[in-house]
């Protein structure tokens, strides 16, 4: 069956010779389901196999000493630590001397791993712990079973891939064989000219030599051609969207900002930071062009990005038009109501809000409105861009946290006027700069670098939960001196917590009976999660903003935006339970006052690594900063798995090292655009990998 067809890229891994029904159900679990998918199954490291070593001519620890080394196993032993931690040590010799081989928690290999077995391995040597001189591989790379009499397999630079139990080492290079040899249809993807001007190599020389370099040149050279594929491909779709959605419509053309604006900025209690002023002027001057705006202010938590999205929507107040003002909860709708009432008191602006819990009437009322322009400015959540909204002339539409909402909200809203509204996307989660580009590569950026003037820095501090007693100790002197406190837990309630190879993880429910009958009797606690009804939710948190409740239990719906200057502790629960971004941004929920403000963050787990991840928050108070540690101890897939698109088709590019060719790709994404012959011999390809991500390019 294999034989008879051509395989091309699209082709069902099952058609692959050597892929049978179970291979490839075990396959998919590693997100292998085409050919195009196994192709790009890229190497995670390459062994030089050119020569294999004597184990008496083993020179541990220097720079090189990376070995291959065939022996035979001599002894076995297991080892058992606690529940599911095991070490399988065998010794092997090829009669010039002993090495020792070990295998953490793999016990699945002691069927396959027994005495007299002809075994090749490749790693790193040193001398075994406790060993008295003995050899060890003390990083094991990769390892191989010989059959009796069988050659030193393979010489050159062999790929080594990410095996699983089901899929070993051997079993994928022999499929990856069998694919070269079947002799597949790769096509370029990169218009010709772009591939001549950055000098690419051809796709299928790239591919081809990523799992059979014949030396380091090579390997380099096809990495960065196809790293360099990648990120222009991203940078394409982003751009592509871009110019679909501005050249659609026309976008609408504000006036130079006037008296309104101007009396708004006077009314200010503080004066904008020089950072707040270069993002305003980079808005008013978009805001001011033919084109629509598509814009986003990135800035710290706190930084001071809700007062330039006041004055954007101002500004498009004052030119006639309506402003949309979208955040990710309907506490924080209320909350920037609340606040944009007051601020604009002083002018005739009319605010209105449009969240899910409106009673049918009202919410009829509302849309009546927001239809005859009778509202200037609405702020809600989703609820905004639903298809029954219609404004009577939209101007401006902000999107809060932009992280929450998916890139086709945001193409509702582009829908929702004559004239393509202008956008602006707020976002304070901090990604590494050379980032932004890949994740909004369709966006104009702004930055808020600084946080105004006169914060009280917020002190971190890691402990162990057998402090749990003296940290509420010293949150209760500090309730008593006037202020408040959250403490925020990992989940909402006990049947959650069913990882039965952990600790007991106290739920919010549980934290809340325990603190509010406890060492907090006479303080009243609140208790707020997703899971309770909007207004009793809401009803909480207004009496946390009226600070009639002293110290507020929480899970995660806290994260953004809440502000409560006279909040000045956060006790965070389980703390190794969540990311550090993420961390970071509930940190932010304090220090907004002119109190000293203390984050407690009580580790849940003794682990160094859990306990490295939370210092990083202890020793910087820089959003970047944390998301490159975060970056770095989480590795990129994760990083940017809860972001919405793009970067999750990185396969190949470290995020953190390949900025030169994330630029060169951006330029020439930007010529492709730029030159409609080489923009149509891509926009198919791209139409079809993005049509579910971003379906207005189809829907143009
Ligand atoms: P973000 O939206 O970036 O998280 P906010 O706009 O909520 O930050 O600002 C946080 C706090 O800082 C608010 O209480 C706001 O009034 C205040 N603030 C904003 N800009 C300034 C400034 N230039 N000087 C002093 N305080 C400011
Ligand atoms: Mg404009």
């Amino acid at each position: 069956m294999a034989e008879a067809r051509k395989l091309d890229l699209k082709s069902d891994i099952k058609y692959l010779k050597g892929v049978g029904p179970k291979s490839a159900a075990s396959l998919q679990k590693l997100g292998i389901t085409t050919v195009g998918d196994f192709v790009t199954y890229y190497p995670r490291a390459y062994e030089d196999r050119s020569c294999v070593t004597s184990i008496g001519d083993l020179m541990p620890e220097n720079e090189e000493s990376i070995y291959t080394v065939i022996g035979v196993i001599v002894n076995i032993k297991e080892k058992l630590f606690g529940r599911n931690r095991s070490i399988l040590m065998a010794t092997i010799s090829d009669g010039t001397g002993y090495l020792q081989v070990n295998w953490f928690n793999q016990r699945f290999l002691k069927k396959s791993l027994t005495i007299g077995k002809r075994i090749l391995v490749y790693g790193k040597i040193g001398y075994a712990y406790g060993g008295r001189g003995m050899m060890a591989v003390t990083r094991l790379i990769s390892f191989e079973l010989l059959e009796p009499g069988e050659a030193v397999p393979q010489q050159g630079i062999l790929p080594v891939y990410q095996a699983t139990e089901s899929i070993n080492q051997r079993y994928i290079r022999r499929l990856m064989e069998n694919l070269w040899q079947s002799g597949p249809q790769i096509g370029e993807i990169i218009p010709q000219k772009i591939r001549e001007k950055y000098r690419l190599l051809p796709r299928q020389e790239a591919l081809h030599s990523i799992h059979y370099p014949k030396n380091n040149e090579e390997l380099a050279r096809a990495r960065e051609s196809l790293a360099f594929e990648e990120l222009y491909v991203i940078q394409c779709g982003l751009l592509l969207l871009k110019k679909d959605s501005q050249q659609e419509v026309d976008g609408i053309r504000h006036l130079m900002s006037g008296s309104l604006v101007k009396s708004v900025i006077k009314s200010l209690p503080f004066s904008l930071t020089d950072d707040q002023s270069n993002a305003w002027q980079d808005i008013e001057k978009d805001m001011e062009r033919n084109v629509p705006m598509r814009r986003l202010l990135e800035g710290d938590v706190g930084s001071g990005k809700t007062v330039i999205a006041l004055l954007a929507l101002v500004k498009t107040v004052e030119n006639g038009y309506q402003g949309a003002f979208m955040a990710p909860t309907e506490i924080l709708a209320r909350q920037h109501f609340a606040k944009f009432s007051e601020m604009l008191s002083g002018t005739k602006i009319r605010v209105g809000l449009l969240v899910g819990s409106l009673t049918a009437k009202n919410r009829r009322e509302t849309l009546e409105k927001i239809a005859a322009h009778e509202l200037d400015i609405v702020i809600g959540t989703h609820a905004v861009i639903q298809d029954d909204v219609h404004f009577d002339a939209l101007g401006l539409a902000v999107t809060d946290e932009q992280h929450r909402f998916g890139i086709s909200q945001r193409a509702a809203l582009d829908k929702k006027g004559e004239h393509s509204p202008d956008v602006l996307v707020m976002t304070a989660t901090p990604i590494p700069r050379t980032m932004t580009l890949t994740v909004y590569g369709d966006l104009d950026v702004s930055r808020i670098e600084h946080l105004p003037p006169g914060r009280q820095p917020i002190r971190t501090f890691v402990r162990e939960s057998d402090r749990r007693q003296l940290i509420y100790e010293f949150v209760k002197k500090e309730i008593e001196a006037g202020r408040q406190a959250y403490v925020v837990c990992p989940l909402i309630e006990e049947s959650e917590s069913s990882d039965e190879n952990s600790h007991h993880i106290p739920s919010a429910e549980e934290v809340y009976a325990e603190l509010s009958q406890g060492i907090f009797r006479n303080i009243p606690v609140g208790l707020v999660h997703g899971r309770l009804k909007k207004d009793e939710k809401q009803q909480t948190m207004d009496d946390f903003y009226g600070n009639r409740l002293k110290l507020l239990v929480a899970t995660t719906v806290i994260e953004v935006g809440v502000d409560v200057p006279n909040a000045s502790i956060m006790v965070i629960e389980n703390a190794d339970r969540f990311g550090l971004a993420q961390l970071h941004q509930l940190r932010g929920r304090i220090g907004r006052g002119p109190y000293s403000s203390y984050c407690i963050l009580v580790a849940g787990s003794k682990s160094p690594l859990s306990r490295e991840r939370l210092e990083v928050l202890r020793d910087t108070s820089s959003g970047f900063e944390v998301a490159e540690a975060d970056l770095r101890l989480r590795g990129a897939g994760q990083f940017f798995g809860t972001m919405q698109h793009g970067a999750g088709d990185l396969k190949i590019v470290n995020v953190m090292k390949d900025t030169d060719i994330l630029l060169r790709a951006r330029q020439a994404a930007l010529e492709t655009m730029a030159d409609s012959k080489t923009l149509e011999s891509i926009r198919p390809y791209l139409t079809e990998k993005y049509k579910d991500k971003f379906s207005q390019i189809n829907d143009a």
